[in-house]
C-alpha cells in the first residue's frame, strides 16, 4: 500500500526523483523531499500540493550526516513516523582515468556512496525501532556493467548493489522486517548528463541518450510498485531501460 505512507525520497530537485514525488504523492503518500536546490524542491511541492497531495522539503546535501539526520527528522515532526526511504541522489562526471579528475572521482563517491550510508545510517534506529522500513536506493546498469569512462561511477553503483543485498540479508537474519530494493535504471532523460564535464565522455553519453532515452517516470513506476507489494514481499532488483537500447 502506498495511501499515508512517509516517504523520504533524495535527489527529488529534479528527474528521477522529481518524477518518483509526484506519482507517489498522487497515489496518497506523504512524501519529504531532499536535494540542494531548494527553489526546484519548493517548485515540486508546491505542485503536489496544488494536486491535493501532501509534500514538505529540506535542503539536503546528502554528504552531510548532520542533514540527513535533519531530514528524517523533519519526517517524523511533520508526519509521525518514516516508512521508506529513497536513496537516489546522485552524479556522474564521467572520464577516462588517465584525465586525472581526482576532485569528480571523490565526489562521486562523497554523494553515491558515502551518501547511502549517510541516509541508511540515519534511518536505520527508526526502522529497527518500528520493526519495518523500506530501504529503497538507485543503483545503475552501469554497477551491473563495466565500461570506460565509467571506473568511478561504477565503481560506486556497484557498492551500492552489494551494500543494499547485504542490508536485506542482515535484517531478515536479524527480524527486523527491512525490506530493500536495488533500482539499475539504463538510460533516462534527466539532468545526470550535466555532470559530466569530459567533451569524450559527454559526447558518448549524449548520443546513447539522445538515441534511447525514456522518461524517468518509468523509474517512478517500478519504485511505486515495490512499494506497494504486501509488507511480508521484497521485490529485491529491477533494471530498468529503454526496450531499444541494446
Ligand atoms: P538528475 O541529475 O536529474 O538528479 C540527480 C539528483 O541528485 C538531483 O536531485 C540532485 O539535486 C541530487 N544530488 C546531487 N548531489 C547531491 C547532494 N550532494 N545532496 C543531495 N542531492 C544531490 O539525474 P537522475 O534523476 O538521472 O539521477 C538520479 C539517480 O539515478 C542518480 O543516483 C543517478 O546516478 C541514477 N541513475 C540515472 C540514470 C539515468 O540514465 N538518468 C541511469 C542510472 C542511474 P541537487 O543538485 O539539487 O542537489
Amino acid at each position: 500500500m502506498i495511501k499515508d505512507k512517509v516517504i523520504i525520497i533524495t535527489g527529488a530537485s529534479s528527474g528521477i526523483g522529481e518524477a518518483t514525488a509526484k506519482l507517489l504523492a498522487s497515489q496518497g503518500a506523504k512524501v519529504v523531499l531532499g536535494a540542494r536546490r531548494a527553489e526546484n524542491l519548493k517548485r515540486i511541492a508546491d505542485e503536489i500540493q496544488q494536486h491535493g497531495g501532501q509534500a514538505v522539503y529540506q535542503e539536503l546535501d546528502v554528504t552531510k550526516q548532520s542533514e540527513n539526520d535533519a531530514i528524517v527528522k523533519l519526517a517524523k515532526d511533520t508526519f509521525g513516523r518514516v516508512d521508506v526511504i529513497f536513496l537516489n541522489a546522485g552524479l556522474m562526471p564521467n572520464s577516462p582515468l588517465s584525465a586525472l579528475k581526482t576532485d569528480d572521482w571523490h565526489q562521486m563517491v562523497d554523494v553515491n556512496v558515502k551518501g547511502v550510508l549517510n541516509g541508511v545510517a540515519a534511518v536505520l534506529p527508526e526502522f529497527i525501532a518500528q520493526k519495518s522500513g523500506h530501504v529503497i536506493a538507485t543503483s545503475s546498469v552501469a554497477g551491473l556493467k563495466a565500461y570506460p569512462g565509467g571506473a568511478v561511477y561504477g565503481g560506486t553503483k556497484w557498492f551500492v548493489r552489494d551494500f543494499m543485498e547485504v542490508l536485506r540479508m542482515e535484517s531478515a537474519m536479524e527480524g527486523t522486517r527491512i525490506r530493500t530494493a536495488t533500482i539499475y535504471p539504463a538510460a533516462i532523460n534527466t539532468e545526470l548528463l550535466t555532470t559530466i564535464k569530459d567533451k569524450a565522455s559527454l559526447d558518448q553519453m549524449q548520443g546513447i541518450y539522445d538515441t534511447y532515452g525514456i522518461s524517468p517516470d518509468r523509474i517512478a513506476s517500478v519504485v511505486a510498485f515495490a512499494i506497494d507489494q504486501p509488507e511480508d514481499t521484497t521485490i529485491n532488483e529491477f533494471t530498468v531501460g529503454p526496450a531499444n537500447q541494446p
